[in-house]
């Protein structure tokens, strides 16, 4: 049954938000920036010694079982929905902010939400441009050399005693966030082992989806739109002189406890069960009242199955106390290795039970005799037939058997034929049974509940612990404490509270932060806060930043560390009275007080040299070499440049940008080109001796454009003339880089390199490469040498560009390998981006070139930036992954960051942590904006601890998961064989779900396989990544596009990876015109789809229409302009502009879907049957592809092998 295609009430699926255009192509009135300055950032972070890991000095007490402090329980609760109040917080308001009293500066930044939009066009440029016939003069110059929970959240403990049972953030219940999970037992997934005989559940009957789906009508983030802000709101710093300096009322235990008290020790069956919430209001994020102890693990969908009997054992919470800890703590176990990493087995250190993790080749313990131990030919063997009656659930009844298993062959990760196309070895002769997909868990049913639950209402993130939305739902984000999730993601929002528990879990945690995230219109962007010449308030000790987790003391005198606990004085000027609460009385009226995000002006402390920066520079470097000229790309870009240095990033679109402009072209020589504006004509300055680069002009190379328009104008319109004939095929690449980044020394400033490349820098020069393209390295020890840049030059390179503060943003256009791998490492240790079009050609490439172009340069960004991620006591960041280069363990170094890049960040225990005061992390990010202010954006998180293991497993977001398992893949693949690295991330994941199911789940047949709920797409997304063309390649992938998916997904969000690795598939030929919703998309497989329909499939880098060859008459007229399928011309990259309401609706949709993504998707258009099918059909993830990868049927049952070798 094919339930998933039911033509639902259409839903929102991935609709753009009302205005929210991913990122605004228009619009971004981007910010200007001075920038540069020589080297090193002596000042930022302070004096005082950088992170200090160890054990605070004291302050804070060890964790109490008490309730936090007073403060801590008020502040959530009035948390409304938002009215606003001003004036000193009295007992219950709402503290929200008012929209009249915005304190913070009126920097450059807009205070007023959504973007300014400016018109942008990129018509044809300025007719009146002024033709410059004559040429220009050249000039031969030789070698010369030249020249840091929310507020109120997880408080400190106050020195002072807390009160008892204020409320107990280590209760489930207080952040049980939504009624999807049914604060019982941690939900499950079972499935019933695959076996032949099971008749109870094989029956039609079940559907995992009953086709009605929830009615999500209008699911929309309709919210009333953010409160109107006063654009131009001033405030007094300092405190009101209006107020006795002293007040003396210290802040004193709440007088009414919530609810609750110290959360009872472990208890055994039902220790999450929520107490009875007989005040449910304290806790506006909504413990869910269940008080009924649901048979149903399983999220109360509205459409439960009515068939399945639930058993008692579907909501087991651990009934067996003493399995709970099953797994015996590991001794002196090693802390690392129990991460995928990549030495030697993985595991063997665990403790007995994991004893098997290894699965490569080990025999199967478990097994049945007759087993073959080697081959994953068949199903799992039935281990308790009678046992397995478990009706499926709707949402994941695993249970249903059906045909044969297609081949399976070979045991899953040893070998390289995983999953190769079913080889004749033993055919499985009476076919074995397979798991109906119809009963195995939905991507889409996960992501259409998540959208029915939890779209419709915002978001606030008051709430500590609180899993947000999916990132396929829309919803809108209102900051009251913690950073969005457009900003930050975790992997659990229930950290472990000991390492042992993290081991044993094998729960990766971790942050996918995106610090410049673009925000939608109807949210706020963070406010800017000004504390005067001092520069931000911090910890004395730790230097942390001013944020809701600071707690105030002594009448407000001092403030207590949330994140080391050390005590610091509040400055005269930063002075406010506390209310009865312990809550400074200006506490709504100071983002950083109140907010999770918010961006502190940085003082001349926090520029490099003490110097205020200068604005930064945009220098664009043209390969003129044959290849680069014939293709189209020279003339193409030196015409857009002209109209599109109109719109550099600025912050006030009614004013110019000062980012200042050059130009250089190549090939084996260097062009610098002198476009002063006093020139009659533009002046090229050749430099050929490339050993040892140096800029052959200072005055007049970076100008401004609107100062040098004619004189750039009349360049880039003389430039494709000039190399028409070119003659040379060899370019340089290394000196290309060095003559940009010698320009921005020499301007003492931040900038962006813009390069156009077209070949492998061949030519004699620094950086020379070789042709090492080697495709019979693939699948070898060897391989990883495929990926590691060829020689160590650039590496150099990108870290001198990094002192600089020079971001390389790269585009190939290459019609053969050009080594990616080596070329990319610049651009990926800059913040830069590669961008790849291969083959390029003007006609048919035009379109996505030019959109990313334009995007790129508009893009907002921020120069000369330095990240660092500080952690409350017992947690540390480790490990970073993303676009950046570090030369240090903290800080990450970013000379460009951009509003899509992303970094995602690992923690390790280092101590215990506490239930109630959970785990903080602040993330600070030092930057340039474009208009040249020196800037901190700050971005808060707070997540809970849990000493219990199903707590962790009922608040993880598998989409970060992935994230961070394709990351840490996609780099381990430079250090270790492919295969390794498959195996690791398979046994990582059964380690997750089996230690889960044995101390979680209810005991049950092992036969069953049971995943928890906020989990169980783990494994069909990560077979997606196992998979995937970087790990998995097929015989046409070029190594080329390997090392570029491997550098591009490194620096992706949640949202991109999520859609990169399991692309969305929609059914369009079921759009109801009507309507703004989207058709319900479809599983990613060939089965789902219709012979009679039209399905638009994206992944964030492809786009297509696959046409199916039955398809009606009249839609594809309605599409194309013509009944026959047999006139559709494959080769179009756009639809045809036809007057119909059904054309119309779906060239709205595509360009919707592109406006969500950074890059901008060619449109390929795929006929039923055609050649170019075999290239979307590697699309459809659910299935078997044919360079070997495991469908997602076959996949799971060798997941769940993998667990029971665990379990046995
Ligand atoms: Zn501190």
């Amino acid at each position: 049954m094919n339930v998933n295609q039911q033509p639902h009430m259409a839903s929102p699926y991935g609709q753009p938000q009302p205005g929210y255009q991913g990122y605004p192509q228009s619009g971004y009135g981007g910010q200007q920036v001075p920038g540069g300055y020589p080297a090193q950032f002596a000042p930022y972070n302070g004096p005082a010694s950088a992170y200090q890991p160890g054990p605070p000095q004291g302050v804070r007490g060890p964790p109490t079982s008490g309730a936090p402090p007073v403060s801590a329980a008020q502040a959530y609760s009035q948390f409304g929905q938002g009215e606003v109040q001003n004036g000193p917080p009295a007992m219950g308001p709402p503290p929200q902010r008012s929209p009249v009293s915005q304190p913070y500066s009126q920097g450059a930044m807009n205070l007023t939400g959504p973007q300014p939009q400016y018109n942008q066009q990129f018509g044809a440029p300025p007719t009146s441009m002024q033709q410059m016939t004559t040429q220009m003069a050249g000039m031969q110059v030789g070698s010369t050399v030249p020249s840091p929970a929310g507020p109120g959240y997880a408080p400190p403990t106050i020195s002072q005693a807390p009160v008892s049972a204020a409320y107990t953030p280590s209760d489930p219940s207080s952040y049980a966030p939504t009624p999807t999970v049914p604060s019982q037992p941690p939900p499950a997934e079972r499935v019933p082992q695959s076996t032949p005989s099971q008749p109870y559940y094989g029956a039609p009957a079940q559907q995992p989806f009953p086709t009605a789906a929830p009615p999500f009508s209008a699911p929309g983030p309709a919210q009333a739109p953010a409160p109107p802000l006063a654009s131009q709101q001033s405030f007094p710093q300092g405190p009101p002189p209006s107020q006795p300096p002293f007040s003396s009322a210290p802040p004193q235990a709440p007088p009414t406890a919530s609810y609750g008290g110290p959360l009872p020790p472990v208890q055994a069956p039902h220790p999450r069960a929520p107490p009875p919430t007989s005040q449910p209001s304290a806790f506006p994020g909504g413990p869910p009242p269940t008080s009924t102890p649901s048979q149903y693990p399983g999220p109360p969908m509205p459409q439960q199955s009515p068939v399945s009997q639930p058993s008692p054992f579907h909501s087991g919470p651990p009934p067996l106390p003493t399995t709970a800890g099953g797994f015996p703590p590991q001794g002196g176990a090693p802390p690392r290795p129990l991460h995928p990493g990549m030495q030697g087995p993985p595991l063997a250190s665990q403790g007995p039970l994991m004893s098997q993790a290894n699965h490569v080749a080990p025999p199967q313990p478990g097994m049945l005799p007759g087993q073959p131990t080697a081959g994953m030919a068949g199903p799992p063997p039935p281990q308790q037939p009678g046992m397995q009656g478990y009706p499926p659930q709707q949402n994941g009844a695993f249970g249903q058997v059906r045909g044969p298993q297609p081949g399976y062959a070979g045991q899953y990760p040893g070998q390289q034929n995983y999953g190769a196309a079913p080889p004749a070895q033993a055919p499985a002769p009476s076919a074995p049974k397979r798991l109906d997909p119809d009963s195995i868990p939905s991507p889409i049913q996960v992501i259409e509940d998540d959208k029915a639950n939890k779209g419709s209402e915002p978001f606030v993130t008051g709430v500590r612990g609180q899993a947000p939305p999916l990132v396929t739902t829309n919803f809108q984000v209102k900051d009251q404490g913690n950073a969005s999730p457009r900003f930050i993601r975790c992997t659990s929002y229930n950290m472990p509270c000991t390492s042992d528990m993290a081991k044993q879990s094998q729960v990766p945690l971790a942050a996918v932060i995106k610090p410049l995230a673009t925000l939608p219109p109807d949210e706020i962007p963070p406010y800017i806060v000004d504390h005067g010449e001092g520069g931000p308030i911090r910890c004395n000790r730790c230097k942390a930043y001013m944020c809701p987790y600071m707690q105030f003391i002594e009448g407000g005198r001092r403030f207590q560390c949330g994140f080391c606990s050390c005590v610091t004085e509040v400055p005269p000027h930063y002075f406010q009275h506390l209310d009865h609460t312990g809550k400074r009385v200006d506490c709504c009226d100071r983002p950083e007080l109140s907010m999770g995000s918010y961006e502190f002006m940085a003082t001349v402390d926090y520029c490099k040299n003490n110097k205020i920066p200068q604005p930064p520079a945009f220098i664009f470097l043209i390969d003129v070499s044959y290849n680069a000229v014939k293709n189209g790309m020279v003339r193409m870009v030196c015409q857009e440049l002209k109209t599109l240095l109109d719109y550099l990033p600025r912050e006030n679109p009614d004013v110019q940008s000062n980012i200042r402009v050059g130009f250089v072209t190549y090939n084996k020589v260097l062009h610098f080109y002198n476009v002063k504006a006093s020139l009659a004509q533009p002046q090229m300055m050749v430099v050929s001796d490339v050993a040892d680069m140096f800029v052959p002009l200072l005055d007049g190379f970076l100008v401004n454009v609107s100062e040098s328009r004619v004189v750039i104008e009349s360049l880039l319109d003389q430039i494709p003339d000039m190399f028409a004939d070119t003659r040379e095929t060899e370019t340089v690449f290394g000196p290309v880089i060095q003559a940009g980044l010698e320009a921005l020394k020499a301007a003492d400033c931040a900038g962006k390199l813009f390069v156009f490349h077209s070949s492998l820098p061949i030519a004699e020069a620094p950086g020379k490469l070789k042709n090492r393209e080697d495709k019979k390295l693939v699948g070898t020890d060897k391989e990883k040498s495929l990926f590691q840049p060829q020689i160590s030059f650039y590496a150099n390179l990108a870290k001198e560009c990094v002192t600089q503060g020079c971001c390389v943003d790269l585009f190939l256009f290459p019609n053969q390998y050009v080594d990616v791998a080596t070329l990319g490492v610049v651009p990926t240790s800059t913040g830069g981006s590669v961008y790849k079009y291969t083959y390029f050609q003007a006609q048919s490439d035009q379109e996505r070139f030019l959109n990313d172009l334009r995007k790129d340069v508009q893009k907002p960004m921020g120069f000369d930036a330095v990240m660092r991620v500080r952690t409350s006591t017992g947690i540390r960041a480790t490990d970073f992954f993303g676009s950046f280069y570090m030369s240090n363990t903290t800080d990450v170094e970013l000379a460009g960051l951009d509003c899509d890049k992303t970094v995602t960040v690992e923690f390790r225990h280092d101590d215990k942590l506490s239930e109630e005061t959970g785990a903080l992390m602040q993330c600070a990010v030092l930057y340039t904006s474009c208009t040249g202010q020196r800037r901190l954006r700050i971005h808060n998180m707070a997540v809970n601890c849990c000493a219990q293991l199903a707590d962790l497993y009922r608040n993880c977001e598998t989409d970060t998961i992935i994230n961070y398992f394709a990351k840490y893949a996609y780099r381990s693949i430079l250090n270790n064989p492919t295969k390794n690295v498959r195996d690791s991330l398979v046994n990582q994941c059964a380690q997750i779900l089996a230690c889960y199911r044995k101390n979680c789940a209810s005991p049950s047949s092992a036969g069953q396989l049971i995943l928890p709920e906020c989990m169980k797409l783990l494994p069909v997304y990560l077979n997606c990544v196992l998979k995937s063309d970087v790990l998995h390649p097929g015989a046409d992938v070029s190594l080329d596009d390997r090392a570029y998916l491997r550098q591009l997904v490194s620096a992706m969000d949640v949202t991109e990876s999520h859609v990169f690795f399991y692309p969305r598939l929609l059914p369009v030929h079921k759009l109801d015109v009507e309507s703004d919703a989207l058709p319900v998309a479809i599983r990613d497989s060939e089965e789902r789809l219709s012979k009679g329909g039209v399905y638009l499939l994206e992944t964030g880098l492809n786009l297509f229409l696959w046409v199916g060859a039955n398809a009606q008459q009249e839609l594809l007229q309605n599409i194309f302009g013509t009944p026959a399928f047999s006139q559709i011309d494959p080769s179009m990259t756009s639809l045809p502009v036809l007057e119909n309401p059904y054309s119309k609706r779906l060239r709205e949709i595509i360009e919707s879907f592109r406006m969500q993504r950074s890059r901008y998707m060619k449109l390929m258009v795929v006929k039923q049957e055609d050649k170019l099918e075999l290239i979307f059909k590697h699309f459809l993830v659910e299935d078997k592809n044919n360079s070997g990868g495991a469908s997602y049927v076959d996949f799971l049952c060798h997941m769940h092998k993998e667990i029971r070798q665990l379990l046995s």
